[in-house]
């Protein structure tokens, strides 16, 4: 591009300096959590008596009584008005992929021409927006519009600070008056009661005192960064988050000189105030490191309980937005913002422990903790193959279809990655009763002894979209730009499913007067028989892999349109009625929510590139087509023969008029009603819109590679992902 915003850009680049971001603050560790109303502040603020009840309520799930309510709500008023705060916000997260807030002041007239700040218990405990405009998947008509936000007290209320205001954000499930559940968090949490419940069943048989076994994870964000006037001068960044035009750049990923290269200054200054903004609001930051793509980076914090985890997760994708223009640069959460080089994942760390920290999937050092951890782990890969639709289902986008499915990424195939050594261990399992193992010099106990499992075993496998990582399983297909809540969820209730059948089929046997080693010894093998299918160690890009799945017979939905029904299919419907999770509307909400997004996602970005055609490519090569005419005719008055000049005449005015007649016929494309129902609409969005995008960009790419840098009216790739 060779207008004005390039050399500003460019300007703008040069000119910055680290001066310009801010002093150092305050130690990592005295800000950690300075904004959060977490419980060492709820035990100082509170009266002894609240604080336990409220405590009951936060690990036992027991109700809190309206005066405990209005007493909490006191303290935390108190709290966030000495820390500036003015309003406060149920913060909750609607079926579309963001979170909502609207903000409510604790100013209350006091009816004589005063005010007093004021926030009581049913304030705290319940919330009316507005939700009309929220989607609900048709489980609210108009006239019950009304949803309600309910305080979720197991996630600590922050501070929410943002240029000279200060607002106390609760974190909320969102809820129809009926008791439907509107978010993503109610069913969160139903799915981690119910997950707790069967796997307590586990537990007991192995004589644990566990009183509740939650989810954990720990979720890796990648993102891009660019400088910000190339983002503002993109309207497909803008608008669709990605671009839907660009050449190729010369130099691209291929020299791999950028995963966990030194990171740029301008770009280490803006991770760092990201950190302690997080760490502020008690999100425990850990990692960050450069990617494999130009200009791509990656923010991962320690783990937490899967329900704190998901919220933080959302602060940290708006937190990571919100900063980047501080520092000149847009950041990009988009799974695919760019052609030709790698996409955006979110890698979902995820494990199961008990009230006592124990980490359910660490293989333990006994033989008697390693039959427990192998029952865990069982249970972990026979709900990735039972429910491998619903899992693929979780994660379906339109932008994730960019990564799975195409070639790159995880496929869309699900498998689980074990290593060599516990594929080993299954297999002489499946065989019946191991007494050592491949690399076992230090084991040989007993049927179920295992060796101590390296944590960073030296197979790890980019390519798997489930992987066991030593003491964790990590969900690599989720998209960069999805809420957690989805996967989580869906892995919740699976794995929920398969813990409930091993619990039956080992209580079964025990009933009946088998010694528990008996019992696993028995089970183990036939449910590593029945779905030692969805393991896979090898490379999941192959051609073969797709071969090789088919014949196995797992499934290989490349799309959004193809995985999304796995979500209304009547066995996921049965799962989630038989542990409460979602019911049939509420499910087939979702899934009408999905698809709309889906829909509406593909117009956008159709619309966005008729316009781009048409506005922004088109003008330019028509000029370009009259400079080069205009040469041919010059050199031809002078009395010579342009041969060069009338090659690329032609090349260009072929271009050119293509680059029209995709752009209509894209238009008519969209304009054309794909049918009434939305699964019509999408599948003729699939398989008429997207194919007419793709050869309308094909063009735009190569116009882009043939015209002057000059009259380029875009940013192009080169620019944009190595200028920084
Ligand atoms: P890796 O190199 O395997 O990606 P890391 O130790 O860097 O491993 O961890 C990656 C992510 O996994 C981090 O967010 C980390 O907190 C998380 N993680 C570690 N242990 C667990 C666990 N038991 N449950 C959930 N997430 C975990
Ligand atoms: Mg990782």
């Amino acid at each position: 591009m060779g207008s004005a915003v390039l050399l500003d850009a460019i300007g703008a680049i040069r000119d910055w300096s680290v001066a310009e971001a801010k002093a150092p603050r305050a130690r990592a560790d005295d800000a950690f959590g300075s904004l959060v109303f977490h419980d060492a502040v709820q035990q100082a603020r509170l009266p002894e008596s609240i604080y336990r009840a409220l405590r009951r309520t936060i690990t036992h799930g027991e109700p809190l009584d309206l005066s405990a309510a209005d007493a909490i709500a006191s303290a935390m008023k108190e709290w966030a008005v000495e820390h500036g705060a003015t309003h406060y916000t149920h913060w909750f997260q609607p079926l579309t992929g963001i979170t909502a807030e609207k903000h409510d002041s604790f100013l209350t007239p006091d009816g004589d021409g005063r005010v007093v700040l004021e926030f009581s218990g049913k304030e705290l405990v319940r919330g009316e927006p507005d939700a009309s405009s929220f989607p609900s998947g048709g489980m609210r008509s108009t006239f019950e519009a009304r949803g309600y936000t309910a305080w979720d007290p197991t996630s600590p209320p922050w501070l929410l600070k943002s240029g000279n205001s200060t607002t106390l954000v609760i974190p909320t499930a969102f809820v129809s008056w009926t008791g439907e559940a509107l978010d993503k968090k109610t069913p969160l949490l139903r799915s981690t009661d119910a997950l707790s419940k069967q796997a307590l069943r586990i537990l007991r048989l192995f004589g644990s005192p566990a009183g509740r076994v939650v989810t954990t994870c720990g979720p890796e964000q990648e993102y891009f960064l660019i400088d910000r006037y190339f983002y503002l001068a993109r309207p497909d960044l803008i608008n669709a988050g990605r671009t839907l035009f660009g050449a190729r750049p010369p130099k691209g990923q291929e020299l791999e000189d950028q995963y966990f290269g030194a990171i740029a200054d301008r770009v280490m200054a803006f991770m760092s105030d990201v950190e302690c903004e997080l760490c502020k609001v008690g999100v425990p930051v850990k990692t960050r490191h450069n990617e494999v793509a130009p200009s791509q980076y990656e923010i991962a914090p320690v783990f937490e309980n899967a329900n704190v985890a998901t919220d933080h997760q959302m602060i940290m994708m708006e937190t990571l937005k919100r900063t980047a223009p501080r520092y000149g640069m847009a950041c990009l959460l988009h799974e695919k913002p760019f052609a030709g080089v790698n996409g955006s994942g979110k890698h979902l760390n995820w494990s199961m422990s008990d009230d006592e920290g124990n980490n359910l999937l660490g293989p333990g050092a006994s033989p008697h903790d390693n039959m427990q951890f192998l029952v865990f782990c069982v249970a972990v890969l026979r709900a990735v193959n039972r429910w491998q639709g619903l899992l693929r289902a979780s994660i379906a986008s339109a932008g994730n279809d960019h990564r799975l499915g195409a070639n790159e990424a995880p496929p869309a195939i699900l498998s689980v990655f074990l290593g060599d050594m516990l594929t080993d261990i299954f297999d002489q399992i499946e065989k019946g009763g191991a007494k050592s193992t491949k690399h076992g010099g230090e084991l040989d106990t007993g049927v179920l002894a295992l060796p101590k499992l390296p944590r960073d075993a030296g197979d790890r496998n980019r390519t798997s979209p489930f992987a066991f990582t030593g003491n964790k399983f990590e969900f690599r297909a989720v998209g960069s730009n999805q809420s957690i809540g989805y996967p989580n969820i869906a892995l919740n209730v699976a794995v929920t499913e398969s813990l409930d059948y091993l619990a039956t089929e080992l209580e079964k046997r025990v009933a009946s007067g088998r010694t528990l080693n008996a019992a696993v010894a028995e089970l183990l093998p036939k449910v590593i028989r029945e779905n030692k299918r969805i393991i896979f160690n090898g490379n999941g890009y192959s051609e073969q892999w797709q071969k090789e799945a088919a014949r196995r017979g797992l499934l290989n939905l490349k799309n959004t349109v193809d995985a999304l029904p796995q979500l209304i299919d009547p066995q996921v419907v049965a799962l989630f009625e038989r542990y409460h999770i979602l019911n049939a509307r509420e499910l087939h909400a979702r899934y009408e929510v999905m698809l709309e997004t889906y829909n509406k996602t593909i117009n956008v970005e159709g619309q966005l590139m008729v316009l781009m055609a048409n506005r922004y490519i088109l003008p330019a090569a028509f000029e370009y087509q009259k400079q080069v005419a205009q040469s041919v005719a010059a050199v031809k008055s002078a009395g010579a023969t342009s041969v060069e000049g009338k090659r690329t005449l032609t090349q260009v005015t072929r271009l050119v008029d293509a680059l029209k007649r995709g752009s209509d016929r894209l238009a008519k494309a969209l304009a054309r009603d794909g049918g009434r129902s939305a699964e019509q609409h999408a599948k003729h969005y699939r398989d008429a819109v997207i194919p007419a995008m793709d050869a309308l960009r094909g063009v735009g790419d190569a116009l882009e590679l043939l015209m002057p840098h000059e009259t380029w009216p875009l940013p192009t790739y080169r620019e944009m992902l190595f200028i920084k």
